[in-house]
């Protein structure tokens, strides 16, 4: 029989769409790998899942154990998911900057949620330490640590990267996508650079994030911010260290909704802010290529985390933003 023996085996294998609209202004083919068909909704379950098997390879999770995890959401939903159909319970720290749809999916999924101040990572109360604080302090618990723990960007070089490869039949000119932990990011560029090193491999960063500055300047330094969600860095991680960036571009927040929205009304896809940034950058490289250039990124997850924000015309225009015209 042709079946999956749990939730786990459905994670993975998410089909590689053609942008039509996008590739027909450029004169490329832009390819967005459907991550938000994950059965957790993101691009997140890869990385998720592979955390948790290498908790249980070595020993570290135990029946009955608690996996803590510092998340913008999309990560702790993947991992409340899968420790579901495992046998284990999910602790989750969520800065409370992040949207309320996937603070309550959280809730109803049945994990124990915690929103803190969001507050900058040197800050010892920044979400990501609090939650390796809390993991330590607490019994039979484990800390994922997606942002250093290259089991991360090891799902990334095992499946997304493999899966990539074979969609395109090795015809691919570049890589594009932005990063928060970067393990989608660096995981996808060294298996791609492996198979050929011509492929280039990009950046793509909203304001608010360092990465660009590093890559053009060679310094982790953030200017502006962005309204986008679960991307950005204001430093190196151990996902990141390592991995081939031959240049950066960034895409700002009125950039990505204009493509957001253009997703929606003309390639049927309803999906989030990050994902505007992505193909918004996708674009953006598309043009400094010319046309002929097959370029591939992330479609991360659906627009139904950010319903009560990027598609509400009131929050919009709280932030001084309006609703695109003309898509
Ligand atoms: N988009 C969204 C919506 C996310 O939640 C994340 C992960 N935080 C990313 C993109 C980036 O993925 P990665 O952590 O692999 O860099």
């Amino acid at each position: 029989m042709n079946v999956k023996k749990d939730f786990s085996e459905t994670v993975g294998n998410t089909p590689l769409i053609l942008l039509r609209s996008f590739s027909e202004e450029t004169g490329c083919k832009i390819y967005g790998k459907a991550e938000f068909l994950n059965p957790g909704g993101s691009v997140k379950d890869r990385a998720a899942l592979f955390i948790v098997e290498d908790a249980e390879r070595s020993g570290r999770l135990k029946p009955g154990g608690t996996v803590v995890e510092g998340t913008a959401g999309n990560t702790g939903i993947g991992l409340t998911h899968i420790c579901n159909s495992k046998g284990y319970k999910t602790l989750i720290i969520i800065p409370d900057t992040q949207s309320q749809e996937k603070i309550d999916l959280l809730r109803t999924l049945g994990a124990e949620v915690r929103t803190v101040p969001a507050v900058p990572y040197k800050d010892p109360n920044n979400y990501v330490k609090l939650s390796g604080r809390i993991a330590e302090e607490s019994e039979n618990a484990i800390w994922a640590n997606q942002f250093d723990n290259l089991a991360n960007r090891e799902a990334h070089f095992r499946s997304t990267g493999p899966e990539i490869w074979e969609q395109t039949e090795g015809k691919i000119d570049a890589w594009i996508t932005s990063l928060g932990t970067g393990g989608t990011y660096a995981g996808v560029s060294l298996f791609l650079k492996e198979k050929n090193s011509k492929i280039k491999t990009v950046v793509v960063d909203p304001f608010g994030s360092g990465i660009y500055n590093f890559v053009k300047k060679g310094e982790v330094l953030a200017e502006g911010s962005s309204f986008t969600e679960g991307i950005g860095n204001g430093r190196i991680t151990e996902n990141m260290k390592g991995a081939p960036m031959d240049d950066a571009i960034r895409v700002s927040d009125e950039e990505c909704l204009h493509v957001v929205y253009q997703l929606l009304h003309k390639e049927g896809l309803f999906l989030g802010g990050s994902t505007g940034i992505n193909v918004g950058g996708a674009v953006k490289l598309a043009k400094e290529l010319g046309p002929g250039h097959t370029i591939v990124t992330v479609l991360c997850d659906s627009g139904a985390r950010y319903q009560s924000r990027i598609f509400n015309r009131q929050w919009l225009e709280s932030k001084g933003l309006k609703l695109p015209v003309g898509t």
